[in-house]
């Protein structure tokens, strides 16, 4: 199957669709955050397109939507989500439900998006709190950070009712070829990537990015857990890609490489716990961890991701007995 080479390819603009390979779309969307576009993907179908990832959704990218569907020489038949933030799956509840197609999802990622979407439903936060306080913010900023926003809802539209469920390994057949359903963690709790060996397609989705390294984050919700590991590990699932597969990430261009850019994302995680072993000499908190893990100044939106970011990366190093953590006047220390 004759294939276009990445660096021939200009990346669309929102509402344009470019043929990445036969039969398959390459669209973007704004989003209004430092990272400003998101990709989506078109499969050729048997009945229509298959589309995966949607955007946020907002009267902007409904709008793109009309302008695609206005282009596209079928319906969209079915609407695949690799995984559960607000770029990727806003608009699939208004297409989906707007369509009455399908939604393809994992089971946590559809549960999990229905969950922020309903929301904290009156329960109380204290437990955010904490987990801000115990990364060494001051009292004002811990406030700010843990009031609950209604943000995933403001930019994600109502999930449909009714999901198809894809696993691990899982293959979608879409117009006659073999997608294989590749489990990512870490990032988000079960990604899926699609795969197809006969044309050598991957769809990454978020889980392996080129220049941008996914961010991988012990959140509130689960300040104790090892995402890291389980994103490091899962990286192995992608080991049998042929190596010129073109990598259709859902941010930034499209490359060839994807064993490369793997071990790109190992070894920057490599040299973050390093960095952490070696300043972890001394007891450090999170707060103070944070200028070595990030160069730039952070905003708060920022600030929010880059916290989680370091106590991933602390938590890997507490399961692997690499460093050992004690509180002090409710701020966590980490020491090797
Ligand atoms: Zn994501």
């Amino acid at each position: 199957m004759s294939q276009l080479m990445p660096s021939d390819i200009t990346a669309p603009a929102p509402g344009e669709l470019q043929i990445i390979a036969e039969d398959l779309y390459w669209l973007r969307m704004p989003l209004p955050f430092a990272l400003d576009h998101i990709n989506l993907y078109l499969i050729r179908d048997t009945d229509g397109w298959a589309l995966v990832d949607t955007g946020i959704c907002s009267k902007t990218t409904k709008a793109i939507w009309a302008r695609i569907q206005d282009q596209l020489d079928g319906p969209i038949s079915r609407v695949i989500v690799t995984h559960m933030h607000p770029d990727h799956v806003g608009c699939a509840g208004y297409l989906t439900e707007s369509l009455r197609v399908p939604l393809y999802m994992s089971q946590t990622e559809y549960f999990a998006s229905r969950a922020l979407f309903a929301g904290a439903q009156e329960a109380d936060n204290w437990q955010d709190v904490l987990y801000f306080q115990r990364a060494g913010l001051d009292a004002d900023t811990v406030r700010k950070m843990s009031t609950g926003n209604g943000g995933f809802k403001q930019i994600v539209s109502p999930l449909p009712l009714s999901f198809q469920r894809l696993r691990s390994g899982q293959v979608l057949a879409i117009n006659g070829f073999s997608w294989e359903c590749i489990l990512g963690e870490g990032h988000s709790p079960e990604h899926i990537s699609l795969y197809c060996p006969e044309r050598r397609l991957l769809i990454a989705g978020d889980q392996i990015l080129p220049e941008i390294t996914p961010n991988i984050g012990s959140y509130s919700t689960q300040p104790d857990s090892n995402p890291l590991a389980g994103y490091l590990s899962s990286l192995d699932n992608f080991s049998h890609c042929h190596s010129d597969t073109l990598v259709l990430p859902s941010h930034r261009q499209p490359f060839v490489g994807v064993h490369a850019r793997i071990a790109e994302l190992r070894a920057h995680h490599d040299a973050h716990l390093m960095t952490l072993r070696n300043i972890c000499q001394k007891p450090q908190t999170i707060m103070g961890i944070l200028p070595h893990l990030f160069a730039r100044d952070l905003n708060e939106h920022g600030m929010f991701f880059a916290i989680a970011e370091a106590y991933a990366h602390v938590n890997y190093l507490l399961a692997k007995g690499d460093l050992t953590r004690y509180e002090k006047q409710g701020v966590y220390y980490f020491t090797v």
